[in-house]
């Protein structure tokens, strides 16, 4: 299973509205196949790993870390194929809790005598579907805040200047948290402050700029390769009131077609052409009386497109307003060993807070050093 969950974590950040899944084919001691979901429309998981079997898959046993599907969906039931098959036992990691599967493809398996075991390493085959049971059950993305700051909280000195708060080890998980999620989202504060590209920079994920050479639409031409960002992923800006420069990065590199600005009647007057000359989208979502951006909103549309998992970069302010709206699923805080004592500097949330007698409890599921640094991760109870 932990092998399953391993090729699992290949598809996160590109099988939407789909969720990844791994799955391994075992017989004794044998591998006989395995594989993972890589992107709407292509084979399950299950099929990838029954296919590498070449049909001497008979009585053995399959282990996949979402149950298997048993409704027409793009492909036809994976259930059907494991019964095809003639696989003896299949072990699951956790079960679909999409309401037309629930159960009922483990239930399609036993009744045809396949010995079903299900909960293997379920925490951690859960985890890499809590995006996609979020946006089932909800239509919104699953979001996740990341704020690197130093100990006493502060994410950019007063100077707002926020490079190199965290070492390379802790930067480096940030760009693996990066390939997990399909959306990037910033604030504007963010852009104009350090102008990010906001790519993923993992090797596999891209070239070393952290886009994909995309040889296949550009034709025979080499001088016409055309870039792309990494499959599936979009970056989104935050910007109410206009104040994200055109020049830069996120609305001019390669990949610019893939930039959301979400903004308001005021911004879209002021800016929308400007950002939209290469390629930039602009969400108008109303004039909101306060003159932000409606991020429940934000999050309706990214949901209704198919996105799953926002990773949300800050700042501080965009940070906040998620918070206070109660929108976060979960924080990945990064800790540097260092502290400004600056009332100046900026915090990692700048919202409205609450009293201490009504603050949320939030689960804390890790902590983990890197280097200097120290990860914290917590998610709703
Ligand atoms: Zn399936």
């Amino acid at each position: 299973m932990r092998r399953a969950i391993a090729l699992a974590r290949r598809g996160e950040g590109r099988t939407r509205p789909n969720p990844p899944v791994g799955a391994v084919v075992v017989r004794g001691d044998s591998k006989l196949g395995e594989g993972f979901h890589r992107r709407a429309g292509d084979a399950h998981a299950e099929v990838v790993a029954l296919e590498a079997c070449r049909g001497q898959a008979r009585g053995a046993t399959l282990y996949v870390t979402l149950e298997p599907c048993c409704t027409h969906g793009r492909t036809p039931p994976c259930t059907d194929r494991i019964l095809h098959e003639g696989l003896a036992r299949v072990v699951v990691g956790c079960r679909d809790e999409n309401g037309c599967h629930c159960g009922r493809g483990l239930e399609v398996l036993s009744k045809r005598g396949v010995e079903v075991v299900y909960g293997v390493c379920e925490e951690e085959a859960r985890d890499l579907t809590r995006p996609f049971f979020k946006h089932v059950t909800t239509g919104l993305p699953y979001v996740t805040v990341k704020l690197a700051m130093t100990l006493d909280g502060r994410i950019a000195d007063r100077e707002h200047r926020a490079k190199w708060i965290t070492g390379a080890a802790a930067r480096a998980e940030v760009q693996r948290l990066r390939r997990r999620a399909d959306v990037m989202l910033v604030g504007a504060g963010t852009v104009c402050a350090d102008d990010p590209s906001l790519l993923c920079r993992l090797r596999g994920a891209g070239g070393a700029d952290g886009l994909v050479r995309d040889t296949k639409e550009s034709g025979a031409s080499p001088a016409g390769v055309r870039s792309v960002p990494q499959a599936g992923l979009l970056r989104v800006v935050v910007d109410a009131s206009g104040r994200t420069p055109a020049h830069a990065q996120v609305y001019t590199d390669a990949a610019a077609a893939r930039t959301v600005v979400a903004t308001t009647q005021v911004g879209a007057a002021r800016k929308a052409a400007a950002w939209a000359l290469h390629g930039a989208q602009v969400w108008t979502l109303g004039a909101a009386d306060d003159g932000r951006v409606p991020l429940e909103l934000l999050l309706k549309r990214l949901g209704a497109a198919g996105y799953l998992h926002v990773l949300c970069e800050g700042g501080g302010h965009l940070a906040g307003a998620l918070q206070d709206a109660g929108l976060v699923d979960a924080y990945e805080l990064f800790y540097a060993p260092a502290l400004l004592g600056d009332s100046r500097a900026v915090g990692a949330l700048e919202g409205r807070g609450t009293l201490l007698a009504d603050v949320r409890r939030w689960r804390c599921v890790d902590v983990k050093r890197f280097g200097e640094d120290v990860r914290i991760r917590v998610r709703k109870a």
